[in-house]
């Protein structure tokens, strides 16, 4: 059984530096070599994200103890500017994170990638942002969330989505076939001259406009991504509601497998301004229950079952959430990732 301390506190009264103390034994478990604080930064107009001043003292007092400490995320796959490394790190330091480096792990495009061998049921192999072959810690702060394709975004998400690269995030939503809309597409090139498969070209519409439009070669394409970052159209499709539900959980566990493995790890899951969809959405959120405080355990599978048996397993199946959270616990659990039953243990 696993064990998952709690520190309860609200965002109100929340001291942050009371935090990093209590924390400060089990971060002695932690290797004093090279360390990474994996993160969500937030997007532009977000609101909700963890706090730099919530995360500051946490970084402070890694570092004292680390070779070399930063913050770590990769590239996003959807038309964000953190689809790209220099425009991610901008809008983190616009967001507040200006105290520690940021390392963004799959490189200015998210086609950086390292392989990691895994013992799966979906996976042999998972790609993740090649800079993380150079962290032998990982101390991954999850603002924990609803979310419309996973049931929640917890450490498991954080971790398996948020590592991958850009050909690890397609990966994971199951491959799907990508398609670039001739409404939206002004035939500008980009993608063309960005694409590593030469699997893109221009072709005219013909009749009656000859207008132009870009068009993938389904045969060619190997999943990367590029094209959906570059295009300033967001005219490259994702089908995310037909074929990425559906294994999108385990494949999301599996790659948390990926991270986690010869790699000491702590996970803090922050009960605190939870809201319906992730970090990812670039508006303000109305926080959907009460705050309750922050998790931790070594085990990612379990402080993520305590924050979702804490939080209310039925808070996450109403409208707007309609995927259950269990499938992506059971299948961590199964491919021996952690454990579901813990032990609570208060920190306060
Ligand atoms: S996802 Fe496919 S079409 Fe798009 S850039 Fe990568 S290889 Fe080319
Ligand atoms: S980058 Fe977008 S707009 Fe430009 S050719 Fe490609 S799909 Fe069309």
């Amino acid at each position: 059984m696993s064990i998952v301390y709690f520190f309860e506190t609200d965002s109100e009264s929340f001291d942050p530096k009371e935090l990093a103390d209590v924390l400060e034994p089990l971060f002695g478990e932690l290797s004093d070599g090279k360390t990474a604080l994996k993160l969500h930064f937030g997007e532009r107009k977000g609101d909700t994200y963890l706090k730099p001043r919530w995360v500051e003292p946490i970084y402070n007092s890694l570092d004292r103890k680390s070779k070399e400490c930063v913050l770590l995320e990769c590239t996003v796959l959807y038309k964000s500017p953190r689809a790209f490394a220099s425009t991610h790190k901008e809008v983190a330091r616009e967001n507040g994170f200006t105290f520690a480096p940021i390392v963004i792990a799959d490189g200015e495009r998210g086609n950086d990638e390292t392989e990691v061998e895994i013992e799966g049921e979906i996976f042999d192999r998972v790609k993740l942002g090649s800079s993380l072959d150079n962290y032998d810690s990982l101390v991954v702060l999850t603002h924990f969330t609803g979310h419309l394709g996973s049931g929640f975004g917890g450490a498991l998400k954080n971790i398996g989505m948020g590592l991958g690269s850009k050909a690890g995030k397609m990966e994971m939503h199951g491959n799907f076939d990508l398609k670039i809309s001739s409404n939206k597409c002004v035939a500008c090139g980009e993608c063309v001259d960005h694409c590593p498969e030469e699997a893109i070209s221009i072709f005219s519409k013909g009749f009656p406009t000859n207008s132009k439009t870009a068009s993938i070669d389904k045969e060619k394409c190997v999943g990367c991504g590029s094209c959906i970052a570059v295009c300033p159209e967001e005219a490259v499709k994702i089908p995310w509601a037909s074929r990425s539900r559906r294994g999108l959980q385990e494949r999301i566990s599996e790659y948390a497998k990926g991270v986690v493995k010869n790699r000491n790890t702590l996970f803090v899951n922050f009960l605190l301004n939870i809201t319906k969809k992730c970090d990812c959405v670039n508006k303000k959120q109305e926080p959907f229950t009460d705050d309750i405080g922050v998790l931790v355990s070594e085990d990612p599978v379990a402080v993520d079952q305590a924050s979702i048996d804490i939080i209310g397993k039925s808070k996450f199946m109403i409208s707007e959430m309609m995927v259950s959270p269990d499938r992506q616990l059971k299948h961590a659990e199964k491919i021996e990732l952690g454990e579901r039953e813990y032990e609570i243990r208060s920190l306060n």
